[in-house]
């Protein structure tokens, strides 16, 4: 019997998994075993797994990326052309929110702040941030100890050290060279091997981790939320279905429709772990098993872009500080406005690629334009299933621009013959 594709299987999970969050709700059990406490075992056993592979992939992947780039001249132009789009797509993605929330003003005529117990509870781990955090941002980049940095999966200093590494790994004398970098490439493909048995495990894993968000979390019945809720989905979708494949047509000069289907894997890993960084390791097979992309190009932009380009996080950051100021009924003026993209901007780089992420992001943001920072608690109710839609404009983000900088460094093959590729 023909096997049913990956996204497929996911998507079926998925489908099942609201079904079943939505029909037996958050007590049901099977004899004595909470199926809450079920859903959460094999979904955290699931994510455990993918995380695993992070500090080691992240490690291996830069370093054979940039000494697989070689010359520096090649290097110099590889880390422009990835910090440009970088920069120009999450631009767009917050200009996009900008725009949305200044047209739709979700916020406006809001009479009640919601504020849950549960919401309280995320808020005072959160509160206390300022613009200095941005400080820390650069600080982070380089690290006092880079074996700390992997324990507590500090990603940029990882990243800045694993630079460093490569680019002086070309330095070596050739016999040198050859042992450090094979020792780090085959590192990176035992990873993937890895990741591969562990994606065969996805639709299960997947199943669980949705399952017990539809359990858990109730609908929200204020229209407020609801409409920016909508306003941001409706950004997302554009950012996803509109611009970034746009680009891909006309930069990478290859199918958006195909380079979608061969993302889909971990789009929808993305999606259900709201994680970018679990969804790294699935982000790379794709891009190179199913979309075509070499390794030199994926092992140095998907990394780094993990971490780094989060066009969702942006988009949401952006559209969640002009709601906050809505709500209160308070007018921000061109400054503040900008003030906003620019953080929203910055910030998102330096947000780390796991769930919820952004919202220390947005207290910085609320703090620096003097808005009320327990506002936050406003959006918290419809965080989480916005933060597995943006996690996936994240990582999509990261795949186009694999896509579109092997091209430009003159790569072919890339989404041709799909189906063969296709698992
Ligand atoms: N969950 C997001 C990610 O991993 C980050 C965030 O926006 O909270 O990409």
């Amino acid at each position: 019997m023909k096997r049913i594709p990956l996204h497929w299987q996911i998507l079926i999970a998925i489908a099942l998994a609201v079904a079943c969050g939505l029909v037996f709700g958050k007590d049901a059990h099977i004899g004595s075993l909470a199926l809450l406490d079920a859903y959460t075992f094999v979904g955290t056993l699931f994510l455990n797994a993918l995380k695993m592979l992070i500090v080691p992939l992240v490690v291996a992947s830069i370093v054979t990326g940039v000494a697989g780039i070689g010359s520096v001249q090649g290097f110099g132009r590889l880390s422009m052309k990835t910090l440009t789009y970088y920069v120009a797509t999450t631009l767009l993605a917050v200009l996009l929110g900008l725009l949305l929330m200044n047209i739709v003003r979700p916020g406006v005529g809001t009479t009640t702040l919601v504020a849950t117990d549960e919401a309280k509870a995320r808020l005072n781990q959160v509160q206390g941030r300022g613009v200095s955090d941005i400080a820390g941002v650069f600080l982070q980049m380089i690290p006092t100890n880079v074996v700390k940095s992997a324990v507590e999966g500090d990603m940029l200093g990882l990243i800045t050290f694993s630079l460093l590494f490569g680019y002086f790994a070309t330095r070596l004398a050739s016999n040198m060279q050859t042992t450090v970098v094979n020792f780090f490439r085959g590192v990176y493909d035992v990873m993937l091997l890895i990741t591969e048995l562990v994606m065969r495990f996805a639709p299960i894993g997947i199943f669980a981790l949705v399952a017990k968000v539809v359990a858990t979390t109730g609908v929200n019945s204020f229209r407020q939320v609801a409409v920016f809720f909508v306003t941001v989905l409706a950004g997302l979708i554009i950012q996803n279905f509109v611009i970034l494949p746009l680009l891909v047509r006309t930069l990478g000069r290859v199918s958006p429709l195909r380079h979608l289907r061969a993302m889909a894997p971990a789009m929808l890993t993305a999606f259900s772990t709201a994680s970018s960084s679990a969804t790294l390791p699935l982000t790379m097979d794709c891009t190179e098993k199913r979309a075509g992309v070499s390794k030199r190009i994926s092992s140095f932009v998907l990394p780094l872009g993990a971490t780094v380009n989060m066009n969702g996080t942006a988009l949401y950051e952006c559209a969640a500080a002009l709601f906050v100021a809505q709500c209160y009924g308070i007018q921000l003026g061109f400054a503040a406005q900008f003030t906003i993209v620019l953080l929203a901007l910055l910030t998102s780089i330096g947000v780390a690629g796991i769930p919820s992420a952004s919202l220390g992001a947005i207290i910085i943001i609320l703090n620096a334009v003097g808005l009320p920072p327990e506002g936050i608690a406003l959006i918290l109710p419809v965080d989480r299933i916005l933060d597995m839609c943006r996690t996936t404009v994240n990582i999509y983000g990261d795949a186009c621009g694999a896509v579109i900088i092997a091209r430009s460094e003159g790569e072919t093959g890339i989404l041709t013959d799909l189906s063969a590729r296709a698992k």
